[in-house]
């Protein structure tokens, strides 16, 4: 069981007000913030060189606590400064070459399509989406029929930033590495509130970012790549942690993960991400993801009673994503209702998943992403704010 009340002493930000956006950029415990700014001012007594050498031991714990978290080789990981930057690192070192298929989720992120959709075009590979079953999540039939060996790469998204369904991960990439495909895992929406298991799922590779359901700092993000494949992929840009110089006319890649990354870095921010899943693996993940778990569900069922509100979440296992619309209202407008009430929910816009959004006709909906420090008595008022604006 989780200590809420101490949750809540440990994240100063939920004190004045109801915060349901961890799907965007959630409140960080005290610790993260504490440890981000220290070493601000460190870097400020010493030099950015001397203080980041006095952490040393600490920057390599980041890598094995997240490693700990998703159940890899600390090796594998790469960090850098958001999900799309190290999912399009991953993406763009697969070398792909004309008749090559890609296929997408329907409920892609758009940063991941509009990736793919360039690099068809440059490459004359082709783009193609996979279809939504009839409770909206990943086809795997429509998956099966689709794939043969021209698909080289497979984007899946875990958990979609529009609403609570939770996609079967290990069951796609079965489908997919049966012709060979390499999948690649958008875990932007999972990390932090669904168990993540690299071995498990068997995914090639996975991104995420730092600020969401993490609790981390803005401006960090991880990859996470297979370490036989990682051995095998140049990505298309270099610098001097990437590879070494070995001689006038050449260089080595670095053996591992680490060739996706660059040298230099926010030491403060990567020692808050470090502090931020050191802070989750503290209270036990799994507390963590039944909390959030619960606090979306009793969204789900108490905004479906009230009229003029319709939840618009699909799926057959829910995540902590709750999406809904009000009759007769924008949803930025009741974005910025609830904001007056001191209540902070986001929107989902149609080019942020596109495909899907089209598919159901929706230009927007209301998201709200209550964690584990939101207190039922929050969800009751953001629900009666919901019911006075409806
Ligand atoms: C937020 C989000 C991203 C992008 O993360 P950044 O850190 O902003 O690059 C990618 N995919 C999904 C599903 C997201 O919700």
């Amino acid at each position: 069981m989780l200590d809420i009340a101490g949750l809540r002493a440990d994240t100063p930000g939920c004190e004045n007000q109801v915060f349901l956006d961890s799907a965007g950029s959630s409140l960080p415990p005290r610790a993260v913030v504490e440890t981000t700014i220290a070493h601000l001012r460190r870097e400020a007594e010493i030099g950015g060189y001397r203080a980041a050498n006095e952490r040393l031991d600490d920057l390599h714990g980041v890598r094995t606590v997240i490693a700990e978290l998703i159940n890899a080789d600390p090796a594998a990981l790469a960090f850098s400064d958001s999900a799309s930057r190290s999912w399009s690192d991953f993406f763009y070192s697969v070398p792909l070459a004309p008749g090559d298929r890609i296929l997408i989720s329907g409920a892609d992120y758009g940063s991941n399509a509009i990736a793919a959709l360039q690099r068809a075009r440059r490459t004359g590979a082709v783009v193609e989406a996979i279809p939504a079953d009839g409770s909206g999540q990943l086809d795997l039939d429509a998956l099966a029929a689709m794939v043969d060996e021209r698909v080289k790469l497979v984007s899946l998204v875990h958990v979609p930033t529009n609403g609570g369904l939770v996609n079967p991960v290990a069951e796609a990439t079965r489908i997919a590495h049966r012709v060979g495909a390499l999948v690649v895992l958008d875990a932007c929406q999972s990390a932090g509130q669904l168990p993540l298991d690299v071995a498990e799922l068997d995914v090639d590779a996975l991104s995420a970012t730092g600020r969401k359901w993490l609790r981390g700092p803005r401006g960090t993000g991880f990859l996470y790549v297979r370490p036989e494949l990682a051995r095998s992929l140049e990505p298309g840009r270099l610098d001097l942690r990437s590879a070494e110089w070995t001689a006038p006319g050449d260089y080595v890649l670095s053996p591992d993960a680490g060739r996706f990354e660059f040298w230099e870095c926010s030491v403060a921010t990567r020692l808050g991400l470090g502090a931020a899943v050191r802070y989750l693996l503290d209270l036990g993940p799994a507390a963590v993801y039944a909390a959030i778990a619960e606090r979306a569900e009793y969204l789900r069922k108490a905004l479906q009673e009230l009229p003029g509100v319709e939840v618009r979440d699909r799926g057959i296992q829910h995540a902590g994503i709750v999406s809904f619309i009000v009759a007769g209202q924008e949803p930025i407008q009741v974005r910025d209702r609830l904001a007056a009430a001191d209540i902070t929910v986001t929107v989902s816009h149609r080019s942020s998943t596109l495909l899907d959004m089209s598919a159901r006709e929706l230009n927007s909906v209301v998201r709200a992403s209550p964690h584990c420090f939101v207190s039922f008595e929050d969800l009751d008022r953001f629900v009666g704010a919901v019911r006075a604006l409806a």
